[in-house]
């Protein structure tokens, strides 16, 4: 609480109210951010720089809320920077007369474009002073770059590149030195991050909500006219309600406005659930066996339902006679056959609809009449229309993935409806399980092979389970999900990994539990037969506290030739000349891979069991080396199971969980011996 008394220095001195905030002034918080490591301290450099915006220039918390989270708008709005290293490359050389190579030879030596722009920037006679940036001009310039299509697009993407990085206040101590410069506040090395998709300050999504309630909390209380710090439990139920309201309704645009307009007390009144705005789904927690379930559910009822392999959908929808609004963009809506306004959403929030039309377009079939407005919870799945079952996950993958015409799909999908969290106009997410599908069965009209309801059982033996899950195997699904039936702890748990839902998995029973979604970061070529493409791959789970990508294994089998080729296709476009600073793996020459890539595809990987391995470094900074050396895990004989399109990098499998299920493990297999190192 004491940084946060608003006795504090003004550290911005030329900002004044109602001026846009300075993008030096955030900035200089990021430097601050970057220097510490404490999550507290974060947290409080982060919660000052928003009571001086809410102080000052409360109209642009929306901005400044964004460029602290590196985002430009909610995931639902698609709008994405789409630029690659060699581009910000061409930009910082032609902004400050620098050849390509010369850049490229800095990159190499530094291994943070952040700071090749400000060395660049250091080498630079200044001209003129240009007109500082501020951070609603950055936001605009930057949403400029994403939305910039058409013919000639990457070179005006450049142009405005270039414009942002020479207004930029690149260095201030005159001759670059990096131990100096590298934690410094200059505006390039920022915008130059943030371009690349990475601010690398170690701040956590979260750590901006919390701060951003603090901060409110602080300013309401100062305004109120009371002049002193709030109580410990006010800030407490600031961050639970914002935390709340962002699960269900993850919009800054909707949020942000309306906490500044009606007060955080009443967020939550103001900010509901609602169809067009997609939240992020609830998770389910690995198990590896029957038994496991039954201790974790002990004396609970809960249900088992069939897990279907296919793509997470979020469908909403409004119809055209609903009092209630369709709130998200109505650009990705679509309209309906009874002019109602839907949408589906994929488990990142990435509009889906336009994938998916097939689906919208018989929707008005099996949505019952008097069925007004509702969010569902589904996995849409492909179908065989013959045999009149489902189709493998790898079938519906051949799908093309946007500006599908409905004449020309040939793999048909049918949706596996499990879940309701909206109906009629009112969020049903807080109810038990059990209610929620009554709602569901009531609202909606089954069809074969359109619409079904997840098969399910409620049987609590454990016979019926182990039958359950050998007949959902025969229906050609992955294993079960197991959920908590009854009472509070089984509602709807939005972005949450919960225990409340566990997955058995048929293929893990015997295993660790789950498989792992890893990002690849590297390749090794093949050698005879394989020698034209990759033969090998190293990989890397996520650090998301650190924003880094820890190696976990190298992994070469599980690859058909075909697949090998199609992998070799697609990777070769997104090498990139070295290692990355935020790849954490062996220095050791050996270790190295023979090319290496830009962090963008997800596999999910199958493994016998997991190591400690000198090599690899996922989770070494948790501790997990009993030697203390900082050793990481490492997966022994992984398989490569799949592509994982539907992930994002950052949503790869994360170190804490590789943790975990190490620890797990190990707590099973104690007193086995010690496990040998891996190798592929
Ligand atoms: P996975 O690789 O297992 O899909 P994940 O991280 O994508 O992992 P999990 O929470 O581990 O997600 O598993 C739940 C996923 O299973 C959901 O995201 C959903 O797509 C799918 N699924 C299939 N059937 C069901 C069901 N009946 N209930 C909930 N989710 C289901």
């Amino acid at each position: 609480q004491t940084t946060l008394k608003s006795k504090a220095k003004d550290p911005y001195p030329d900002w004044k109210p109602g001026e846009p905030v300075p993008y030096a002034a955030l900035c200089t918080t990021f430097s601050l951010i970057e220097m510490a490591s404490k999550r507290l301290i974060i947290t409080s450099h982060c919660a000052l720089f928003f009571r001086q915006v809410l102080r000052l220039t409360p109209a642009d918390v929306l901005p400044t809320v964004l460029l602290m989270v590196n985002k430009l708008a909610a995931d639902y709005a698609g709008i994405e920077l789409g630029i690659g290293e060699s581009l910000i490359m061409k930009a910082i050389g032609e902004s400050t007369g620098r050849s390509l190579a010369v850049i490229k030879q800095d990159q190499k030596e530094i291994g943070d474009l952040g700071l090749v722009a400000v060395k660049s920037r250091a080498n630079q006679p200044t001209m003129f002073k240009p007109k500082p940036l501020t951070v609603k001009a950055v936001h605009e310039g930057l949403v400029k770059i994403a939305t910039t299509s058409g013919n000639g697009a990457q070179g005006r993407k450049v142009d405005v590149i270039k414009k942002l990085l020479s207004a930029a206040d690149g260095h201030k101590a005159g001759k670059f030195d990096l131990t100096v410069d590298k934690g410094g506040a200059s505006e390039a090395k920022f915008l130059v991050r943030f371009l690349e998709g990475k601010l690398r300050l170690g701040l956590a999504e979260r750590t901006v909500l919390v701060a951003l309630s603090q901060a409110i909390v602080c300013h309401e209380t100062e305004a109120n006219g009371s002049g002193k710090v709030p109580s410990t439990e006010a800030l407490a139920k600031g961050e639970s309600s914002i935390k709340q309201v962002f699960s269900n309704l993850p919009s800054y645009d909707i949020i942000i406005p309306a906490m500044l307009e009606h007060g955080i007390a009443n967020l939550q009144a103001n900010c509901k659930l609602q169809p067009g705005i997609p939240l992020k789904p609830m998770l389910a927690k690995p198990t590896k066996a029957i038994t496991e379930v039954l201790d974790k559910f002990e004396n609970q009822t809960f249900t088992c339902e069939y897990k279907y392999d296919g793509e997470r959908a979020q469908i909403h929808y409004v119809a055209k006679d609903s009092p209630q609004q369709y709130r998200g963009a109505s650009t990705a809506a679509t309209e309906t056959a009874t002019g109602g306004l839907a949408a589906i959403f994929s488990r990142n929030s990435e509009d889906l609809s336009k994938k998916y039309p097939d689906i919208l377009e018989k929707l008005n079939t099996w949505v019952k009449s008097d069925t007004k407005s509702f969010v569902l919870d589904c996995e849409s799945v492909g179908w065989d229309m013959v045999e009149k079952k489902v189709l493998p996950f790898q079938q519906l993958m051949t799908r093309k993935r946007k500006d599908v015409k409905v004449e020309d799909v040939k793999v048909k999908v049918c949706v596996f409806a499990f879940d309701l969290l909206f109906l009629n106009g009112e969020a049903v997410v807080e109810k038990p399980l059990r209610e929620r599908r009554e709602l569901l069965q009531r609202a909606f009209t089954p069809i074969e092979g359109e619409f079904q309801f997840a098969t399910s059982m409620d049987g609590q033996e454990i016979d019926e389970i182990q039958q359950f899950l050998d007949d959902s195997v025969k229906a050609s699904c992955e294993g079960l999900m197991v959920k908590m039936l009854d009472g509070t702890e089984s509602s709807y748990e939005p972005s949450k990994r919960s225990r409340n839902w566990l997955k058995i998995k048929k293929d893990y029973l015997a295993g660790i539990g789950d498989s792992l979604d890893l990002v690849v970061l590297g390749a090794y070529f093949g050698k005879g037969k394989r020698a034209s493409v990759y033969g090998a791959f190293l990989l890397a789970c996520y650090n998301s506290n650190s924003e880094t990508y820890e190696t976990i294994c190298n992994i070469g089998t599980g690859f058909s030739e075909a697949v090998l080729e199609e992998l070799y296709a697609q990777l070769k476009e997104i090498t990139i000349d070295r290692s990355k600073p935020f790849y954490l793996h062996s220095t050791s020459n050996q270790h190295q891979p023979d090319v290496w890539f830009e962090p963008k595809y997800v596999w999910e990987v199958k493994t016998a069991d997991l190591t400690i391995s000198p090599r690899y470094k996922a989770g070494g900074k948790e501790g997990v080396d009993p030697s203390g050396e900082e050793k990481g895990i490492s997966l022994r004989f992984p398989r490569f199971i799949k592509m994982r399109d539907d992930k994002k990098p950052n949503m790869a499998t994360n170190s804490r969980q590789v943790v975990e299920m190490y620890r797990k493990q190990e707590s099973v297999t104690k007193n086995k011996g010690p496990a040998a190192d891996d190798d592929f």
